[in-house]
């Protein structure tokens, strides 16, 4: 049994469809990667997983159970916990209380503590006083991850963590992702760097115009399927 799965998942934003009968699997201990260009839908399907837009209750399974009814509070406190595209800090807390944040609706013991999160990103304890947003780009994208994993989450879902960040600073927050992973969690990466998201997954799922129009290993992708896949077949 997949540890999450959406079935034939639709979403609308009033009268405009943005996804069309999505399926993807999740493993247990697996690392998926949503690709697609600019309004393919990714984020709607990771805002659709954590219960913020409205489902039809069977279309998203979370460990056997149907979630797609659910509230986001709910399933958070399942275990889904979301980076959100563009962070979303808390402008006038400090980063550690930024990370405390994440401990609300899911206070369970778990690897992830503050000080597992410090070992995990050493900078954010040297900065752990000042205001989230005084930090450069990368760190505050380390923030949100960081504030994510406080809910000892089962499921971490990543929406476009790169975006914006220098090559160098991409490289050093996805090095978090092996240690996220032997911490128990499985992910979901959203990513419009394909480079990026072919070497972190062990799956990967394109979309476009809200469908998915290639999945597979890394391997099996050739660069002509990506590219048709991605804007769609001359
Ligand atoms: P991006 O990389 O730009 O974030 P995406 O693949 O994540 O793209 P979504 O943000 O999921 O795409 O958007 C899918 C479609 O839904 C787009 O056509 C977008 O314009 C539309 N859309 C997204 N949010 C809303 C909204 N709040 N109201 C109306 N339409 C929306």
């Amino acid at each position: 049994m997949a540890l999450l799965e959406t079935r034939n998942l639709t979403a609308r934003y009033g009268d405009f469809q943005a996804l069309f009968g999505v399926d993807i699997v999740l493993e247990a201990g697996e690392t998926i990667s949503i690709i697609g260009a600019n309004g393919a839908g990714k984020t709607t399907l990771m805002r659709s997983i954590c219960g913020l837009l409205a489902n039809q209750p069977d279309s998203i399974r979370f460990d056997g159970r149907a979630i797609g009814r659910l509230a986001a509070d709910e399933i958070m406190a399942m275990g889904i916990a979301m980076v959100p595209e563009g962070r979303k800090l808390f402008a006038s807390l400090s980063v550690e209380e930024n990370l405390l944040v994440g401990r609300y609706g899911r206070a369970i013991a778990g690897h992830w503590s503050l000080e597992t999160v410090y070992g995990l990103f050493p900078i954010l304890k040297e900065r752990r006083h000042s205001p989230a947003t005084a930090l450069s780009g990368g760190q505050q994208q380390m923030v949100a991850i960081g504030r994510a994993l406080m809910s000892n989450p089962r499921v971490l879902l990543c929406d476009e963590i790169s975006l914006g960040l220098a090559p160098v600073v991409i490289r050093d927050i996805y090095r978090a992702v092996p240690e996220i992973k032997a911490a128990g969690a499985s992910l979901i990466v959203v990513e419009q760097d394909i480079g990026q998201a072919l070497r972190v997954a062990d799956r990967v799922y394109c979309m476009m115009e809200g469908r998915v129009t290639l999945s597979g290993t890394p391997a099996e992708f050739s660069r002509e399927a990506i590219h048709d896949a991605y804007f769609g077949a001359a």
